[in-house]
């Protein structure tokens, strides 16, 4: 409550609040059309939407903007960012309150003392996290993973995390060096759902793993997931279906034609019969997860679909890394710090070499952090925030040139500043679309705090206003608002948030639908240690509220602090998740 300065004239009576938001078109979340409103919070919970004629301490004039539940992220993999970065960047920029950290198995808890290298080794190369940074930037105060959440709760956040338990650090926790080699007896698989139980009564949202060839150590070998076989996660999800609690997401390479039908089977019968709630990738536009979701619907299981609104994409450009990077005549011109490669580009010899070994190279595949092999014709050059973009491909056959020299050319026009974004497989846009409007999915899967140096997907929540809504027409922006706030409040279980109705929490978002966008992005050397990442801003928010508190004003961090850790709780007898 404020101080009771203002207010006591008015008709309504003596309350005031902490903060109004006056005259806003507001869409509350659950797709119903705008509507003029007031909204006043108090202690940081929604207290009236309606008429406020009181005064609060704080006043925001949201007429002319669209006022909206903070967005919900998914899948980020900020675990180790939180411990570095309090304002939560890059997705505080894009209207993001709160993410849900700890995928695909990998996490920097639970963790033996004298074994922070085994949760590196599983989390560097696979989400391009560096360890440098991790070993200056994070306090690793626990061993535990509920000390790990203790120790999430003690440090000052501007958005608010919910953590679930990745596998790949549960089984380095229990089984050491073996878990990157070997199956689980029966002792190390009683330590794991010892330590998993212990996790989700302290409140980790859930558990995750991966079996995907995509996640490898630095050293070329499996993560630590990838070894156990499919009945130590069985095991490990019966248990959380004990205990009526947390969500289980995984990735794992589709299976082939042959063993599809069985596997679909086998995957929709566990989510049913142990209850919890499934969590799987559903970003390329492939039919699969949807029939997988409707088969699971149908016996009572429970299984969202994340779905990605542009493709998921690598960038690379001659100020972070390119796809030729490993080359040694590009080697070379890099070794001596990037002024004098730029340097070297700029002169016509040099450049000339560069161009003819990059154009009769032979690329291997890559994992996490390293630059993709070169696909021109799905490489699109990021001359704007938003689509349309050309590819490389494109341009060369426009200027008669090879793709390789295209690029150069490209890079010398713009000071060598563009980006470069290639999908990860072929975008299908009547795929992707039909994918995100189906039932069951959540378009989500930023990978925020992950892959920084070569991604930037915070920015999905902007595109899809900025792209998809207005540009496009594909979504209303009362669809697209429900997208990001109640339905993955309801995915994840959030009971609390994604809604604006008096009582849940005030994560608010302030913003004007006709300008809203993600900007270009930057690249930065800001991370613990020096290493650098990928920056990128919106325009057209006025403000982010997290519980009743601005945290980002025109574009810029205010510097409050009122994320909170959030703690899962057992599932209710209804079935529905209980926060
Ligand atoms: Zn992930």
């Amino acid at each position: 409550m404020g101080s009771g300065e203002y207010g006591r004239e008015w008709k309504w009576g003596l309350v005031d609040f902490d903060l109004v938001i006056r005259n806003g078109s507001v869409i509350d979340g659950t797709g119903s059309l705008r509507v003029v409103a007031d909204i006043a919070v108090s202690d940081g919970r929604i207290s009236r939407i309606g008429e406020v004629p009181e005064r609060g301490q704080v006043e925001i004039d949201a007429g002319g903007y669209v006022v909206t539940p903070g967005f919900i992220d998914g899948h980020t993999h900020m675990d180790a960012q939180v411990f570095w970065d309090a304002a939560g960047t890059n997705s505080c920029w894009h209207g993001v309150t709160t993410v849900v950290m700890g995928n695909c198995g990998f996490t920097i808890a639970p963790v033996r003392a004298d074994a922070h290298h085994l949760a590196v080794r599983s989390i560097e190369r696979s989400e391009d996290i560096s360890a440098a940074a991790m070993a200056a930037g994070v306090p690793w105060d626990w061993t535990t993973f509920a000390e790990y959440l203790d120790s999430i709760d003690r440090v000052p956040k501007a958005i608010n995390y919910a953590s679930n338990i990745g596998h790949s650090a549960l089984r380095s926790w229990a089984m050491g060096e073996r878990a990157f080699r070997e199956q689980a007896d029966a002792a190390d698989l009683d330590c794991m759902k010892s330590e998993l139980a212990d996790a989700l009564r302290a409140g980790a949202w859930g558990f995750t793993t991966s079996r995907t060839v995509h996640h490898m150590t630095p050293d070329g070998d499996p993560v630590a997931s990838r070894l156990a076989n499919w009945s130590e996660v069985e095991e490990l999800i019966g248990l959380m279906g004990e205990l009526d609690s947390g969500v289980f997401q995984f990735v794992e390479d589709p299976p082939s034609d042959a063993e599809r039908i069985a596997r679909d089977q086998e995957l929709a019968r566990l989510a049913a019969s142990s209850g919890v709630p499934f969590i799987i990738g559903a970003t390329s536009g492939s039919t699969r997860p949807l029939e997988l979701i409707a088969e699971t619907t149908s016996l009572g299981g429970t299984m969202t679909g994340m779905t990605h609104p542009r493709g998921i994409s690598t960038m690379s450009s001659f100020m972070s890394q390119l796809p030729f990077d490993m080359l040694p005549e590009w080697a070379a011109a890099r070794s001596d710090g990037q002024e004098a490669f730029l340097q070297r580009l700029r002169e016509p010899e040099t450049r000339l070499v560069l161009i003819e070994a990059a154009q009769n190279a032979q690329y291997d595949a890559t994992y996490g952090g390293e630059a993709r092999p070169p696909v021109f014709d799905r490489m699109h050059v990021l001359d704007s925030p938003v689509p349309p973009h050309r590819t490389v491909a494109e341009i060369a056959a426009e200027r008669g040139i090879d793709p390789v020299q295209a690029m150069v050319e490209i890079g010398l026009e713009s000071n060598f500043e563009v980006f470069f974004v290639q999908t990860m497989s072929p975008f299908d846009e009547k795929a992707v679309l039909r994918s995100m409007k189906s039932p069951g999915t959540v378009m989500t899967f930023s990978d925020s705090g992950a892959h920084v140096s070569q991604m930037s997907d915070a920015s999905i929540f902007t595109h899809l206003l900025a792209y998809w809504v207005r540009d496009r027409g594909e979504f209303t922006l009362e669809e697209a608002i429900e997208m990001m706030t109640s339905a993955p409040a309801q995915a994840w279980g959030f009971t609390d948030r994604g809604v604006l109705r008096e009582g849940m929490v005030a994560d608010i978002n302030i913003f004007d639908p006709d300008t809203v966008a993600p900007e270009l992005p930057t690249l930065a050397h800001d991370l613990p240690a020096g290493a650098r990442r990928i920056v990128q801003k919106s325009t057209g928010f006025l403000a982010t509220v997290v519980a009743g508190e601005i945290t980002v004003r025109d574009g810029r961090s205010t510097g409050a602090t009122p994320g909170r850790l959030l703690r899962g709780k057992p599932r209710s007898k209804t079935g529905k998740v209980n926060k």
